[in-house]
């Protein structure tokens, strides 16, 4: 997904609203984009150079947010249009924050555990002066987790004093939030949970099938398997399976905590890895790369409903498709809006150095979750557009006015 193909889901919106011309240009544009050298000694004692990124979009609801992302993919386009995309979430689920988004572009798994915790402190050392818990708040993303927001907290500490909520998705122990490492996941569920009980349908009955078994996906499988739902496909970088009758989560769930993939995975029939997008199913969870449903493989798509757990997982041309064919998205913004709710919900736990019980953050995401839901088909039936317009339209009104408000 570019910063232009996130541009042409913001210009229909923008177009719908009638925004003007000078509102455009400014809520278009990123606030500050930084790129970064880091350096440091690789274990066999010679240096290794990397490139890191961050992007700050637009904070005029908030402070920055948004994840942290190690892949090769990541540059300033990718970095821009994902901080982009963090600016209408946040809108969106009407938390109280702007859009960011930053990474290394690294394959970690190139790295010693070493390796990876002294590039993590050195990209601290790079941006620590314009991160901050009233400022920009980062969090896990692709390749990235607790521990590694473990670090960047105690780095940034060294140079700050204690803020522990200078970054999210930190581990329970150490000021992160009951909740957290699941939310992403569980938002989908409400999502979709929301989407077909308007429709008058229900989990149980639906099959699934989810693409990518990471820190979404495999929570996202869980949950629509324990909430009565049949997984019928899931896979990752290195495998995929498909069984109409519905695959064994809770046992490809054991094989992932023991071997982190589902490589060697022999719990049920595998596919090609890419044929997951196109096995047939009731609902389609892409939860892994962006830009994966395309010109190419959205006419091949056997699915109803397209839940994207993914950032960016439909391109604009693969999206006119995908609505003649009548194959309905529950848009990025608001569907995989979860993470980011209770990263809100772990960053108010630490401004009032309390701590919520589980129920707390689960009760209050469904609240958050159903409100967005109902804000998004109230803008689809006044325009008489598709979700995502919808999703877009709701986010930029909302921006548009906080940024009137505040002024030049
Ligand atoms: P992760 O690193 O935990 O997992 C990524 C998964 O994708 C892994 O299972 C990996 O094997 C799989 N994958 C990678 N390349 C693949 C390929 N070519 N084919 C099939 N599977 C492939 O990352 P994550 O945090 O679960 O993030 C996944 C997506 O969800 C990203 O687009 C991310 O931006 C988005 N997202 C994450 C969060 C969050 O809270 N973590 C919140 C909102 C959106």
């Amino acid at each position: 997904m570019s910063f232009d193909d996130v541009n042409r889901f913001f210009d229909r919106a923008a177009k719908a609203l009638g925004l003007a011309a000078d509102l455009v240009v400014q809520l278009r544009q990123p606030s500050r984009q930084l790129r970064v050298e880091l350096n440091i000694r690789r274990d066999d004692g010679t240096v290794g150079t990397f490139v890191g990124y961050r992007v700050q979009h637009d904070n005029s609801r908030g402070p920055y947010k948004g994840g942290l992302r190690f892949h090769p993919s990541v540059d300033e386009d990718e970095a821009t249009a994902l901080a982009s995309l963090m600016t209408w979430k946040t809108a969106v689920a009407g938390v109280p924050f702007g859009g960011a988004k930053g990474g290394i572009a690294v394959d970690p798994t190139t790295l010693s555990a070493g390796e990876l915790e002294r590039l993590t402190r050195r990209f601290v050392g790079q941006i620590h002066d314009i991160i901050g818990d009233t400022v920009d708040i980062p969090a896990p993303d692709m390749n990235t987790n607790a521990q590694v927001m473990a670090w960047i907290m105690d780095e940034y500490s060294r140079f700050h004093g204690f803020h522990p909520g200078v970054v999210t998705g930190k581990p329970v122990e150490l000021f992160g939030s009951l909740g957290r490492e699941e939310a992403t996941g569980r938002g989908l569920l409400i999502a979709i949970d929301s989407y077909l009980k308007a429709e008058g349908r229900a989990i149980p009955g639906q099959t699934f099938v989810v693409q990518g078994f990471g820190n979404v996906g495999s929570h996202a499988a869980r949950l629509l398997h324990e909430a009565g739902g049949t997984v019928v496909g899931f896979g990752d970088h290195t495998a995929s399976f498909y069984d109409p009758k519905g695959l064994d989560v809770p046992g490809a769930l054991a094989h992932v905590r023991a071997h982190k993939t589902l490589a060697d995975w022999r719990g049920g029939p595998a596919i090609a890895r890419d044929a997951i997008l196109a096995a047939e199913c009731d609902v389609l969870v892409p939860a892994a790369l962006g830009g994966v449903i395309t010109r190419e493989t959205a006419p091949e798509l056997r699915c109803r409903l397209v839940a994207e757990g993914a950032n960016g997982p439909v391109t604009p041309e693969a999206d006119d498709i995908l609505q003649k064919r009548g194959i309905v998205s529950l848009p990025d913004i608001f569907a995989n809006a979860g993470g980011v709710t209770v990263s809100y919900f772990e960053w108010v736990q630490n401004i009032q150095q309390l701590a919520w019980d589980e129920a707390r953050v689960r009760t209050e995401l469904d609240v958050i979750m159903r409100r967005a839901f109902t804000a998004l088909t109230d803008a689809a039936r006044t325009h008489a557009v598709d979700l995502r317009t919808a999703a877009f339209i709701v986010a930029v009104e909302r921006v548009a006015r906080a940024t009137r408000l505040r002024g030049l």
